[in-house]
């Protein structure tokens, strides 16, 4: 039972990001003092909105310089904090070096921050922002789960330095931060795993977020021959905002925490947002073939290699939320407001626009 002082200041890694940027919006809406650990606090372009944030809410944002990968880092960002959350790591599939782009940032950022926290005295919390990717690798591994569903039981396996490195990094990342939880007890450790997020963005203009990426494609034409039929489970991002709030300062919180609002696939999202928005945007509202997606897959995404698509597409996914509703009180919204909403930030922000 850890009870948080909403008097400290919070400590919140990659505060520029599409997942963070929620999370920064919710916890100065309540009034509390942020502290923002980004790479380059000069790069106005990439902190604006939460400037704007903040001059509309009761709360207090500090910028603080740091970087995953330089020891120490965080350090001052740190010092003061009662709560952590260690939301920063990168999700792209636009790398050309793995372990340098994604495992290395992941997991020697997870060390560089935990550690930090283990020395910092005022520290009593660190919430780690996994992923649903540190519990499977592909959607046919729910043939292998105890329940038929993934939950918090289970971990992801079978990803590698080869084959889908994100999901590797996240799960390496995941179990240093277990590692480093249980060597000390001054601090506990909780953990989200979030599936896929999707929703408006409050950075659209610069978010490199590789939902952001997908969500575009959806509109952009990449998909217009149909899409996917990728079965993934989807969370918007409001929401998991509030499930970081709720495992910050819910006393009881503990372990690993799924937050997934809807089995879903890539076709019901792009259904979704073709219902509303398909006469004016190249949105597809059908499955592309398999044998299409394996040719036309990785020119479009390079996560969407052959075996990938072989292990992914007409497979249902399926995933227990109980204990995020249980525990963390969760209630999501609708996937159908989530989908319209995220597009129409995208064309609101200019980055989609409709066929003449
Ligand atoms: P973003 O790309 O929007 O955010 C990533 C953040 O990490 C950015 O703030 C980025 O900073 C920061 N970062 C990357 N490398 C470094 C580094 N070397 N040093 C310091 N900061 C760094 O992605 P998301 O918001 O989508 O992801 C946020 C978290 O949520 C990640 O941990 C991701 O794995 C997790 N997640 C995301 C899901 C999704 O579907 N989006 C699903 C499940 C989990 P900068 O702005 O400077 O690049």
């Amino acid at each position: 039972m850890t009870e948080i002082d909403k008097g400290k200041p919070v400590l919140v890694t990659g505060a520029t990001g599409f997942v963070a940027g929620w999370l920064v919006k919710k916890l100065l809406e309540n009034g509390l003092t942020v502290h923002a650990a980004v790479r380059n606090p000069e790069n106005k372009k990439k902190i604006e909105h939460l400037d704007r944030i903040a001059a509309e809410t009761p709360g207090t944002i500090k910028y603080y310089k740091a970087d995953l990968l330089q020891a120490g880092s965080y350090a001052e960002a740190m010092e003061g904090c009662e709560l952590i959350y260690h939301t920063a790591s990168p999700f792209t599939s636009n790398f050309k070096d793995p372990q340098k782009e994604l495992i290395d940032p992941a997991v020697k950022g997870t060390k560089n921050v935990l550690e930090q926290a283990t020395h910092t005295s005022s520290v009593k919390r660190v919430v780690v922002t996994s992923s649903c990717a540190s519990i499977y690798c592909d959607a046919t591994d729910l043939k292998d789960t105890p329940k038929g569903m993934f939950t918090e039981d289970v971990w992801n396996t079978k990803s590698s330095l080869e084959y889908q490195p994100y999901s590797y990094s996240k799960t390496l990342a995941e179990k240093e931060a277990w590692k480093i939880a249980k060597a000390q007890s001054k601090w506990d450790l909780v953990v989200v795993n979030p599936s896929f997020v999707m929703g408006p963005a409050l950075n659209a203009n610069v978010a490199t977020s590789e939902s952001m990426t997908l969500l575009k494609q959806m509109g952009d034409g990449s998909f217009k021959m149909g899409a996917p039929n990728l079965g993934v489970g989807v969370v918007d991002v409001r929401d998991l905002a509030t499930a970081h709030f709720n495992a910050g300062f819910t006393p009881q919180a503990h372990g690993r925490n799924i937050i997934s609002a809807h089995n879903s696939s890539f076709v019901e999202m792009a259904q979704l947002v073709h219902s509303e928005f398909g006469d004016k945007f190249p949105v597809p509202n059908k499955p592309l073939p398999k044998w299409l997606l394996l040719i036309v897959g990785p020119m479009v995404n390079k996560a969407l290699s052959r075996k990938f698509i072989r292990n992914n597409v007409n497979q249902p996914w399926k995933a227990d939320n109980s204990k995020s509703i249980e525990s963390l009180g969760m209630q999501y919204r609708p996937l159908q407001e989530t989908m319209i909403d995220g597009f129409r930030e995208l064309i609101d922000a200019g980055i989609l626009k409709p066929k003449k």
